[in-house]
């Protein structure tokens, strides 16, 4: 049995004053003991976000695939570790299209976030050109080949399918899209890792709201939601919560 999990994903927003919304998260998250919940800030949010709510897991957008060196301007997953990260993101779209990240180098930050220490939810998503041409399943099922990790087990991994024409759009897939896509990654995972791939947490992420999430987070194959947008404020992200 898979607990249910709604993370969120601030992005390049937040503020220390911002950081208030984390406290009525953090309520909502302890009267449903039920549901994880996880929000990812950007750095500098990081440690003050953990000193605040130290009951809510608070997570990276982004690792630095090494441990230490000569890479100016990146982070490793040890120093989010020692500022009270829990988990990262790895793979986010917005990263593969703004920094050229590829599944390979998302494989190679989840790893890195692994062997830190890190829980991961790494991200894989087709874009919608991808969809119109019938190849949304065979992008999904490369992304996955060439990103998961080995080892990844229900323990520290969570996959999150982010179309990414609905990432920020206000479009969604259909339930039963998503739903068959959730199967289909499966079914890939279970091709890489066995039957662990049963204990992999499989998220949905694009536009998801307190008014859609109910009925996507009961589609089969749905573990919970990774959320952008209405992760920003108490007010839309807990009946995300309460729906799941
Ligand atoms: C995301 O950032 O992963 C995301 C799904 O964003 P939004 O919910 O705003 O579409």
């Amino acid at each position: 049995m898979r607990r249910k999990l709604v993370a969120g994903n601030w992005k390049m927003n937040g503020s220390l004053k911002a950081l208030e919304e984390l406290v009525g998260i953090a309520e909502a998250a302890a009267a449903a003991p039920d549901v994880d919940v996880m929000i990812a800030v950007p750095f500098t949010l990081i440690a003050p976000a953990a000193a605040l709510v130290p009951t809510l897991v608070i997570g990276a957008e982004d690792v630095h695939e090494a441990e230490t060196g000569a890479h100016t301007g990146c982070v490793s997953a040890a120093m989010v570790r020692e500022a009270g990260a829990r988990f990262t993101l790895a793979g986010h779209s917005e990263r593969r299209a703004d920094q050229h990240e590829t599944s390979h180098d998302a494989w190679a930050k989840a790893a890195a976030a692994h062997r830190a220490g890190l829980q991961v939810i790494l991200c894989c998503g087709e874009t919608e050109a991808e969809r119109d041409a019938g190849r949304a399943e065979r992008v999904v099922q490369a992304q996955i080949e060439k990103s998961v990790p080995d080892n990844a087990s229900g323990d520290w991994f969570t996959l999150a399918y982010e179309p990414r024409w609905a990432i920020g759009t206000g479009r969604t897939p259909t339930v039963e899209e998503i739903g068959s896509m959730h199967a289909i990654a499966r079914a890939k995972l279970r091709m890489m890792i066995g039957a662990e791939a049963d204990r992999v947490r499989i998220l949905y992420g694009g536009s998801v709201t307190g008014d859609n999430a109910a009925a996507i987070l009961a589609a089969d194959d749905v573990d919970g939601a990774l959320v952008g947008g209405a992760s920003l404020t108490a007010a839309k992200f807990v009946p995300i919560i309460a729906g799941a």
